[in-house]
């Protein structure tokens, strides 16, 4: 049984204080099942106050972002090891943000992935469309493309420890969630590939959230789907009380 995984994408949002309030109220509040992982993914500077915030708690703290290289003249870098010193245990790699502002590819978001892992990290690896992808059917096939990108050259046991989150770009901010079918129709596709790529082993123990505009009023339906594992959220993710309400509906 794979286990629902709910993550709060902060994005470049709230100041030291609010962060280190909100942890130490969650972390509080988390309610005890092994059904459900919640995870924070809050802006560099914030990490180690987090991480230590967290202690104790089954609340994890994750990065937003990192970079492949180990060390080295890369300014304004943050490096998997140093992550990994603080007591990191996740990161985002490829959030279409990234992709679009920071001119993130699926190549290095491969680099990425396996750079994550060489650290003991926990990729998840934002995948999705465009609204004009969408509308020319090419959903299913530029969604493939990122993901054999992503894990190309992984284990078959890291391919089955990563995360994927599905996140349409048209959904992502906007209040437009996809529906749930239209979600799960292109998780079971990411299912499906990792199946005929991989293994059935790594298709079945693979978590794959969805994203865009996920919030208390519909997560219920879109987790009640057969390939929708948990969300990675946004917007709703920055009030503690509305996070709390997400992490409860993995139950
Ligand atoms: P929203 O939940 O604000 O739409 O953001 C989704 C997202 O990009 C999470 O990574």
């Amino acid at each position: 049984m794979r286990k629902r995984i709910i993550a709060g994408n902060w994005k470049m949002n709230k100041l030291p204080n609010e962060a280190k309030q909100f942890v130490a109220n969650v972390s509080k509040k988390l309610p005890q099942s092994e059904k459900v992982e919640a995870i924070v993914c809050a802006p560099f500077p914030y990490l180690p106050a987090l991480v230590d915030e967290a202690k104790g708690s089954n609340l994890k703290i994750s990065a937003q972002n990192m970079h492949f290289e180990e060390n080295g003249a890369f300014t304004g870098e943050v490096s998997p090891a140093m992550l990994q010193d603080i007591g990191v245990t996740h990161v985002i790699i490829g959030h279409s943000e990234r992709r679009q502002y920071f001119a993130e590819t699926d190549e290095s978001v491969n680099k990425k992935v396996h750079a994550a892992f060489a650290h003991e990290l926990t990729p998840i690896v934002c995948v999705g469309e465009t609204l004009q992808q969408r509308e020319a059917n090419e959903t299913n096939t530029h969604v493939e493309k990122q993901v054999s990108a992503a894990i190309e050259g992984l284990t078959e046991e890291q391919v089955a420890a990563t995360i994927i989150a599905y996140e349409p770009i048209w959904a992502i901010g906007t209040g437009k969630t996809a529906t749930s079918e239209q979600a799960n129709e292109v998780c079971a596709h990411i299912r499906k590939v990792v199946a005929e790529k991989v293994s059935q082993h790594a298709a079945d123990n693979m978590v794959i959230q969805y994203g865009g505009s996920v919030k208390p009023a519909n997560v219920d339906e879109l987790l009640a789907q057969s390939d929708i594992d948990g969300a990675l959220v946004g917007g709703a993710s920055l009030e503690a009380d509305s996070f709390l309400q997400l992490v409860e509906a993995g139950i």
